[in-house]
């Protein structure tokens, strides 16, 4: 046995023997059913960094030209097509198993619930891109009501309630994170056996934190990514490599 198929072992035993997974997913998971992510070799940042300066709330709210190519954007989203993969399907097996004690995503598409994760097990700390928000009055709607209206020659539609400017349900650059759900995020890492960090350059705070607080609070770390993460040492399992393949492996 290789030192990697003997830590795919180990690891998946100790999936076996946990009782309270909390799963934390990054854009990674995704890349499978077609949605780039943004820091990967491919990633949409990788690519083009001008485009994360384009998608700070600042620039949107202030720039009608940002918000008209912004809902362009969205009508070519990869989301709109995309199909959960064999990674989500992993997660949703170990929620069957009774050993899913949460599900934290950064992920926007909805491609967990869509796989078969229950929706109140899912924590959506970034939001959501299938439903639009009204920063003026607050007021949310599906996403594709709007779209229609955009495919339909409005090149920046308002709120029908108030007029306000609308954008997708998600955490601009920017923009405050919902207090709440941040919370119920860190409540989750500290009640873990085990945290199993996916896709993620766990760069981004506070949801990167989840890894420390879990560990501190006793649980195993295991992290499944293409690239290292600021993680890596204090994990008790770094599994390198594609997720559609490693994850399904060490949850089955
Ligand atoms: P990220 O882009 O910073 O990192 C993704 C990581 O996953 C990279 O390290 C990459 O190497 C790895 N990866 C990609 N495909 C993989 C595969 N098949 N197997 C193994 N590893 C793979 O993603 P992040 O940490 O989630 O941060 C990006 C932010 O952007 C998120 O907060 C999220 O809100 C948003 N985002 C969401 C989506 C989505 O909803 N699918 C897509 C892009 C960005």
């Amino acid at each position: 046995m290789t030192e990697s198929e003997a830590q795919l072992e180990r690891v998946r035993g100790w999936i076996a023997d946990a009782r309270r997974i909390v799963a934390l997913t990054g854009a990674g998971i995704s890349t499978d059913s077609g949605i780039p992510d943004f820091r990967g070799p491919q990633g949409v940042w990788t690519r083009d960094p001008a485009a994360e300066k384009q998608s700070t709330i600042q620039n949107y709210l202030a720039d009608p030209d940002v918000r008209k190519a912004a809902w362009q954007a969205r009508l070519r989203h990869p989301a709109w097509t995309a199909r959960p993969n064999a990674g989500h399907e992993a997660l949703v097996e170990l929620e069957r198993q009774g050993r899913l004690h949460g599900l934290v995503t950064q992920n926007i598409d909805e491609l967990h619930q869509r796989a078969g994760n229950a929706p109140e097990r899912v924590v959506e700390v970034h939001g959501t891109v299938r439903r639009v928000m009204c920063w003026q009055c607050g007021d949310r709607a599906p996403m594709e009501s709007a779209l229609a209206r955009v495919r339909a020659g409005e090149e920046d539609p308002r709120c029908l309630r108030c007029g306000g400017i609308l954008k997708s349900d998600t955490i601009s650059f920017g923009q405050a994170l919902v207090p709440e759900v941040i919370e119920r995020a860190m409540t989750l890492a500290g009640e873990a056996d085990l945290l199993l960090a996916v896709g993620s350059t766990l760069q981004v705070y506070p949801v990167a934190g989840m890894v420390p607080l879990a560990a501190r609070a006793g649980a195993r770390i295991v992290i499944v990514n293409a690239e290292p993460t600021p993680f890596d040492e204090l994990a008790d399992a770094v599994l390198r490599g594609p997720i559609g393949a490693l994850l399904p492996a060490i949850c089955a």
